[in-house]
């Protein structure tokens, strides 16, 4: 942990310092006329979190929730990284936000490049890290390449770093692996990242959420702006989070087989990778002059082609039936 961080004195809210729910609130000068949003939101989103608790049977002193994952990414680095001093590793090809997070916090970002069929490097990540490397960020399901990895090898990396492991399982819901969340009593520098943003179908309300041992959870609510989630968000989540999202889960990952399946007929595909997630990447022999023909036809995918390691390669989220059939359909008239 960083010096300043370490050493911090963490904001004290009107509701840190009164705990109790009823009486008259003359002592955090909000407004005293009831809009349903006059009052300041809960810093520490005690019901959000009772909420996780049931779904993902994760103690709540295991869990920390974020504006989009996006935050629990910076108040990593903000947590853990002495900017121009600590250096951080990552796989790669991988999810773009963690290289943005280490330029903003001015921390050097190492690259290391998946193996072999997307295989995670461990050795080569180990070999990468020296005493000033904090934080290993690994994507799993890994976004762009569309793979888990396996918790073994996971493990291994985490029992032989002396430092944070960032997993992030923004796509685990739409994969046959279970979460590492299981780990993290034994493993304590494991961080697991989840969001509701994709299976859950929140990506509007902005809601990630960090899960690991409650020394690392405590210090990132300490850092964390105070009420960090706003009352609109925190009333919709907790009615979404009621419904149940099983049926449309099921139905992306039937889907994903279907679409690869009929991908498999296009004669300009030339491969489409396994995926544990909610998308396809997948290889083409043109590929910017099919990207650019299905935006004529209205599809917009992502044009992953010079990513190193997804040359060639587009990215297609898997979308409702008629969608993906719009998709299929556009690709063989393509062809023609
Ligand atoms: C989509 C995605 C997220 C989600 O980010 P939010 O800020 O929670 O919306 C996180 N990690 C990866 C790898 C993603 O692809």
């Amino acid at each position: 942990m960083r010096q300043c961080i370490k050493s911090l004195t963490p904001y004290s809210t009107a509701r840190d310092e009164y705990k109790g729910e009823v009486g008259v609130f003359l002592d955090a000068n909000e407004s005293p006329f009831d809009n349903g949003y006059n009052r300041y939101p809960d810093p520490h989103q005690h019901c959000l979190k009772q909420m996780l608790v049931l779904k993902k049977g994760i103690p709540e002193e295991n869990i920390f929730i974020g504006n989009g994952s996006d935050e629990a990414i910076d108040l990593i680095f903000r947590v853990f990284c002495e900017p121009r001093i600590d250096n951080v590793i990552s796989i790669a090809p991988s999810y773009g936000m963690y290289r943005v997070a280490a330029a903003i916090n001015d921390v050097e970002m190492r690259e290391v490049q998946l193996g072999e069929n997307f295989t995670l490097p461990v050795d080569m990540m180990l070999e990468c890290a020296d005493d000033a490397t904090k934080v290993m960020f690994i994507c799993s399901p890994n976004n762009p390449t569309g793979n888990a990895f396996p918790h073994r090898e996971i493990l291994r990396l985490a029992d032989r770093f002396n430092g944070i492991v960032v997993v992030d399982e923004a796509y685990i819901d739409f994969s046959d692996m279970p979460s590492l969340t299981n780990e993290i009593s034994q493993h304590p520098n494991i961080v697991v990242l989840q969001t509701l943003s994709k299976a859950w179908g929140m990506a509007g309300l902005r809601l990630g959420i960090a899960l690991a041992d409650a020394q690392i959870i405590d210090i990132m609510s300490k850092v964390k702006y105070p009420y960090n989630i706003n009352v609109a968000t925190t009333r919709i989540a907790g009615q979404l989070l009621l419904n149940d999202v099983t049926d449309h889960v099921e139905e992306i990952k039937a889907q994903r087989a279907e679409v690869a399946r009929k991908l498999s007929a296009v004669k300009t595909v030339r491969h489409i990778y396994p995926s544990d997630a909610n998308f396809l990447l997948v290889r083409f022999d043109n590929p910017d002059e099919v990207y650019d023909y299905l935006i004529s036809k209205g599809i917009i995918v992502r044009n992953r082609s010079r990513v190193r390691g997804c040359d060639g390669c587009l990215r297609i989220t898997i979308g409702t039936i008629e969608e993906n059939m719009k998709l299929i359909e556009a690709l063989k008239e393509y062809e023609r």
